[in-house]
């Protein structure tokens, strides 16, 4: 980690990283934040400042796949940004200190930046029998959380686990395992869902504590609206396809081959939210759904529980789409659809219906019952 009194900038130049990069990313903060671009000046201003805020990253019960998430960026500009940031005193993944020393590290930041200091959790805290079924140099992690989250200046729960005990939190449940903002009552908590989460969201939150001294603005759940405040169904790319009619109708057939919806293959899309489509992964290079799987809506609220089974069709979504065939989506359709529907739903209509014009094979079935997701 760079001195604390050293600029980012400075500092990530030391590790090959340009000033142009710098600026790239946070262009990038700014366009994944939704903020206009005349708030740029003043996002490298707050980044360029020597002193840096303290953060520690705590683990529970977890895969460590939020701390692989961040880790594997290839892009050399958001990972080493990310790390440069702040300063990361304590993470016991990547940290080089061990043992007693490690854990009086902790100690250290509790005590010395109270009130000062970013906590982030990842991974589930159990609470029966008093937390004993996770304990790190002799404490349970629920009276590590109740120490660390109740003195620091802000807490981000990272992941399905530390947002509402994720996979761990599933029945039977046999550890009492809660989310953070549960186990720990009272504690302000930012949730930043996602089984794992998105570097990019967790970044532009950082980003924009930095640069505005407050959180973003949060949904019912404390998820920041930037990246929980759209349907992902309404921001994919196989969209056209739901609207014309044209779904894969089993793994390997001509509808994958050709990228068509994957509704009928157990898509939540359209009853989750999520920047997936438009952050996507990899530095940005791709998404599940636009590889050719379905979203089974990993940041929607105790998705293991009502997302499962994950390739079971979600009954009766809103709208026309899987009620007709492209055959079916006429121009007449369309004039009565054009009144009722957003715009970009009509938008896909009408070029769908000229794709479907040209002869592909479509299929619909009618939707069953009702469902509720969380989301919804
Ligand atoms: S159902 Fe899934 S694949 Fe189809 S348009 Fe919606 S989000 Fe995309
Ligand atoms: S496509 Fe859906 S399940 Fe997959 S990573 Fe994106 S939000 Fe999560």
């Amino acid at each position: 980690m760079p001195p604390l009194d050293q600029d980012l900038p400075s500092a990530l130049e030391a590790r090959g990283v340009s000033r142009r990069d710098f600026l790239e990313f946070c262009s990038l903060m700014l366009a994944t934040l939704a903020l206009p671009t005349r708030y740029l000046g003043k996002v490298v201003s707050a980044l360029s400042q020597p002193q840096r805020p303290v953060l520690v990253w705590m683990e529970f019960q977890d895969c460590a796949g939020n701390t692989e998430s961040m880790l594997r960026s290839s892009h050399p500009s958001v990972a080493e940004v990310v790390l440069d940031l702040l300063s990361w005193e304590y993470h016991e993944t990547i940290m080089a200190g061990a043992g007693k020393a490690a854990e009086t590290t902790l100690q250290n930041v509790v005590k010395n930046h109270k009130g000062k200091y970013i906590a982030v959790v990842e991974g589930a805290i159990p609470t029966a029998d008093d937390g004993v079924y996770c304990t790190i140099a002799g404490r349970t992690a629920l009276d590590i959380a109740r120490e660390v989250c109740s003195n620091s200046a802000a807490n981000i729960a990272v992941g399905a686990c530390a947002w509402d005990g994720g996979l761990v939190r599933a029945n039977p449940n046999p550890t009492g395992a809660l989310g953070l903002e549960e186990a720990v009552p009272g504690v302000p908590v930012v949730n930043l869902g996602g089984c794992p989460h998105n570097v990019a969201n967790t970044a532009a939150v950082l980003v924009h504590y930095l640069t505005f001294h407050e959180m973003p603005a949060l949904d019912p759940y404390n998820r920041p609206l930037f990246a929980y405040g759209q349907i992902i169904h309404d921001q994919c790319q196989r969209r056209a396809h739901y609207d014309a009619g044209r779904f894969v109708e089993e793994w390997g057939d001509e509808g994958s081959r050709k990228g068509w919806c994957l509704y009928k293959m157990g898509c939540k899309g359209p009853e989750a939210t999520y920047n997936c489509p438009v952050v996507r992964w990899n530095d940005g290079t791709s998404w599940p759904v636009q590889s050719g799987h379905g979203c089974i809506a990993c940041a929607a609220h105790r998705f293991w529980d009502w997302s499962s089974p994950f390739y079971k069709k979600l009954p009766n979504v809103p709208g026309f789409g899987v009620d007709v065939t492209a055959e079916e989506v006429g121009w007449g359709v369309v004039g009565v659809v054009a009144g009722v529907t957003a715009a970009h739903a009509v938008g896909t209509v009408i070029r769908a219906h000229k794709e479907a014009s040209e002869g592909s094979k479509e299929s619909g079935s009618k939707p069953e019952s009702k469902s509720a997701s969380p989301e919804a």
